[in-house]
């Protein structure tokens, strides 16, 4: 399985996942389509599937155009079918999904959105977080409560330590600057800092990154308790 990452408006990523073969190819949460049909084009790939995290515009605008052009199914929450535009397969909570060479556990985990998800491709140790875990940070309560945001950030915390993160958006920087202002003395926090500098320096994203490193430098999952997790969130909005 290849993952190619690709940029799309201001600060989304998408991310093309390649089968084995390199014939067939999903798309998690398709910002706009150009992008997306430039790298298609260029490795004459079939898109079978796009796969929404959550139906924010800057995840599905693409959905309509790529099904048009490559005849692709959409698989998203169930109870986000009236709100995922061109929805085919809908999935529910802990299943697996599974088609030609890809399979991936849905985890629902609620908080930006009442029906956000994530596609952990767990053969991989892969898991494509949309805008709730974010490199560094998290994201913002928009739909559900602190305690389902809380509970879903614990139930990524759970998964094998070197699982890879790809998330919605390159926020890394802001989100680190944030982190190390409450926690001034994490060292690898400042180590990961470096690295991600260099990274955007030399404009690659600073995707994916490991639960191992969010465990350690991620404030959010230091957190303890639901109540300083609030108020961290609290505070990040007003950063
Ligand atoms: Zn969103
Ligand atoms: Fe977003």
């Amino acid at each position: 399985m290849e993952i190619k990452i690709i940029p799309c408006l201001n600060d989304n990523y998408s991310y093309l996942i390649l089968d084995k073969n390199k014939i067939n190819a999903c798309v998690i949460d398709p910002s706009e389509s150009e992008p997306i049909i430039e790298i298609i084009e260029k490795n004459k790939l079939n898109l079978n599937f796009i796969l929404n995290t959550h139906h924010h515009y800057d995840h599905v605008g693409g959905n309509e155009k790529l099904k048009k052009k490559y005849n692709s199914k959409v698989v998203g929450f169930k109870d986000d079918k009236d709100r995922i535009p061109e929805i085919d397969i809908l999935v529910e909570n802990n299943q697996i999904w599974k088609e030609n060479n890809f399979e991936a556990k849905v985890y629902h985990i609620p908080g930006h959105t009442t029906g956000h998800i994530a596609f952990h491709f767990f053969k991989e140790k892969k898991i494509f977080t949309g805008d709730t875990l974010f490199s560094l940070g998290c994201g913002k309560i928009f739909e559900g409560t602190y305690e389902q945001m809380f509970n879903s950030l614990n139930k990524i915390k759970k998964l094998p330590k070197d699982t890879e993160i790809y998330c919605g958006h390159e926020y890394t920087l802001q989100n680190a600057n944030f982190c190390l202002a409450n926690d001034q003395a994490n060292l690898r926090l400042k180590e990961k800092i470096k690295k991600i500098k260099k990274q955007l320096e030399n404009n690659l994203p600073s995707i994916p990154t490991t639960l191992a490193d969010e465990i350690e430098c991620n404030i959010f999952l230091k957190a303890k308790d639901l109540k300083s997790f609030s108020k961290l969130r609290d505070l990040k909005d007003n950063f």
